[in-house]
């Protein structure tokens, strides 16, 4: 098997004196979909926060293209290619779709001719986006913030794709139409990490999950054997 993309060990990670997230260690190849999943504050938004430089881990090793980030600056991992779309779409209030699109691309030295490249290809991976190019982004219905918040992660022309709860308030022939186009960038290439409260969702578009309880990783594996995992079925399948 080839190296990891992203390869995490031992991390631990919190808030100040409040310790989160205690000795998680989890990988990514190149080219893989994976997802973490478990119940609310379980610290899946604060491993995603750790892996992108917004928060400093207390201790563990983060490698990504095998470059160690632990304590690297957010845009550093930017620029590397991990790309965090966060919780809850964070898009700029006053700022248009394409405006937004471009804020993703702000740190890429690859050019103006590329990166309107990229934005076309946005347009034709979301086409609801082009039709609003002009239009505040945050007045959109939030299966378009979240297109639009994909997209502008995209932009960033990532390796890695973090998508923290795509689903969230979303309804489900949008989170459908979502997981297509999502496997579609994956085809393209981009591996994918998800943080996913929808535990259907992560298993069709995951090959491998880890479940994650008050900050540790209590089991892991493809997400076919997960998926038929009685524990599993019974506390987030319903079945
Ligand atoms: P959710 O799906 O509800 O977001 P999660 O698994 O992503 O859950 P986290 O958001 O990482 O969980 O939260 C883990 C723990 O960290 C929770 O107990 C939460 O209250 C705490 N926490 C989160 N953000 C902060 C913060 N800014 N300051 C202090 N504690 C925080």
């Amino acid at each position: 098997m080839s190296a990891p993309l992203l390869q995490v060990s031992g991390l631990q990670s919190g808030y100040g004196d409040v310790q989160v997230v205690w000795n998680v260690d989890l990988a990514v190849q190149p080219g893989a979909a994976v997802a973490l999943i478990g119940s609310n504050g379980a610290g899946k938004t604060t491993i995603l926060r750790t892996l992108s430089g917004l928060l400093r881990p207390l201790a563990g090793r983060i490698t990504f293209g095998g470059e160690d980030i632990a304590d690297s600056p957010p845009a550093t991992a930017v620029q590397l290619g991990l790309s965090h779309v966060p919780e809850g779409r964070r898009l700029i209030t006053g700022l248009n779709v394409e405006d937004n699109l471009m804020l993703g691309a702000y740190l890429r030295r690859d050019g103006r001719a590329a990166i309107r490249a990229d934005i076309e290809r946005m347009y034709e991976l979301f086409p609801r986006l082009a039709e609003r190019r002009r239009q505040d982004a945050t007045t959109m219905s939030g299966g378009e913030q979240q297109m639009c918040a994909i997209a502008r992660g995209l932009m960033a022309a990532p390796r890695l794709l973090m998508i923290d709860e795509l689903s969230l308030g979303l309804a489900p022939a949008i989170v459908d139409q979502l997981a297509e186009t999502l496997k579609t960038v994956r085809n393209g290439g981009t591996s994918l990490l998800l943080v996913e409260q929808d535990v259907e969702i992560a298993l069709e578009l995951a090959d491998h999950v880890y479940v994650i309880d008050q900050g540790r990783t209590v089991l892991d594996g493809p997400s076919a054997l997960i998926a038929n995992e009685p524990s599993i079925r019974e506390a987030y399948i319903g079945s």
